[in-house]
């Protein structure tokens, strides 16, 4: 078993339509998913945090409206038969998690809540709360809103987005096939299977191949996109084969796949994402007593802030500075300007009452916040 599949603790696990549906009958392949569910309640069992991100919703909802199983279907027909399958598909998965005692929870997310930092924001802290809440959400692109210029339309990058999003530590892929080869194995007699890319070079991507002509599906193109964003976030990636039951039993019994390797940790990753990529739009002084509660690991709260500078929405980059005008560090604000202003100097229990709204207790959580070396 490959120690990053073994070490990892928070895991987002993809699972590809052709998995779920059966091709034929266009039905759930409901005794694979139910075995999926098993391997995942073992996960869960050994204290590691599961997130499922599941395509199905399209392919299962035209065969119910009986839409021409071969033809592309337009967007609004997709729309159509992704409201029809979701429901199916939640159905299920509440039903069989709720057989081995696990609480499940739907999430339908559009490219905005993950490229949009606000949004982000939203997104992630309800996925964090589920997860310590004990759930197993599952995730899907928001199909039946998405249109063509803001959707994913393929639920691999999807998949990485969301293991960025909330610091994964392995994000694994379930595939048709059991991993990258140097040449599209059905086409080629020497096509060798790739163990670890540590690297994912123009060599690696040209081995994707093409993108399939298919409405919603990725092929190997967009799993190497996911894993270019994946293992920049500090998430290693796993493609191996779902075609067989149990397939994450497989993969701790040392199923073959490849790993695309992540060099930094997700933390190590978010914390240089914030320190160096931002365009920092604002200030937050702070008195004293912050600057010590800082520096021993708390996070920011309002009561230590003494002044407000620059024009900052929700999620984006301010930079903290001491009283005396030094910089000490960059994070992400969990407030606008406007109400940071309105509730600085304040206890966080006051934030309900001036805002308006149950906000959270900090302006810039320690997880967000990276401190200048001093
Ligand atoms: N979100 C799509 C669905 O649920 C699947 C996208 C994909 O195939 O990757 O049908």
């Amino acid at each position: 078993m490959s120690e990053e599949w073994k070490n990892a603790r928070r895991i987002v696990v993809k699972i590809g339509s052709a998995l779920l549906i059966n091709a034929k009958t266009g039905r759930l392949r409901h005794d694979w998913l139910a075995a999926l569910v098993d391997d995942i309640a073992d996960l869960r069992a050994q204290g590691r945090e599961v997130v499922l991100v599941s395509s199905g919703a399209v392919a299962r909802g035209r065969r119910i409206l009986e839409l021409d199983s071969s033809a592309t279907l337009n967007l609004s027909q997709a729309q159509a038969s992704a409201a029809v399958g979701q429901i199916g598909l939640a159905h299920a998965y509440q039903d069989l998690f709720d057989g081995r005692d696990l609480v499940t929870a739907q999430i339908l997310l559009t490219l905005g809540d993950t490229e949009e930092r606000r949004r982000y924001l939203n997104a992630r802290n309800t996925i964090e709360e589920l997860l310590s809440l004990g759930a197993v959400p599952v995730v899907n692109e928001n199909d039946t809103v998405a249109t063509n210029e803001i959707r994913y339309g393929d639920n691999d990058r999807l998949a990485a987005r969301v293991a960025s999003m909330i610091s994964a530590d392995c994000l694994v892929i379930l595939s048709d096939i059991d991993g990258l080869y140097t040449a599209p194995p059905g086409e080629s007699d020497d096509a060798d299977h790739i163990a670890v890319v540590e690297e994912i070079t123009t060599d690696i991507e040209a081995m994707a191949g093409d993108a399939p002509d298919h409405f919603s599906s990725g092929g190997m193109i967009t799993k190497v996109a996911a894993a270019k964003i994946s293992v920049g976030s500090g998430t290693h990636m796993i493609i191996t084969s779902g075609k067989i039951t149990h397939p994450l039993k497989a993969l701790s019994d040392g199923a073959k796949h490849t790993l695309f390797r992540a060099h930094s940790d997700p933390v190590t990753a978010w914390k240089s994402w914030i320190a160096g990529s931002l365009e920092p739009k604002g200030k937050i002084t702070i008195d004293a007593g912050a600057v010590l509660a800082l520096a021993s690991g708390n996070s920011l709260l309002p009561a230590g802030v003494i002044g407000v500078d620059g024009e900052f929405d929700r999620g984006d980059a301010i930079i903290i500075m001491s009283p005396d005008g030094d910089e000490l560090g960059r994070g992400l604000s969990t407030y606008a300007k406007n109400d940071a202003e309105r509730i600085m100097g304040r206890q966080s229990s006051e934030i309900n009452d001036i805002l308006g709204f149950e906000g959270r207790a900090c302006i810039v959580h320690r997880d967000d916040m990276v401190l200048s070396a001093r």
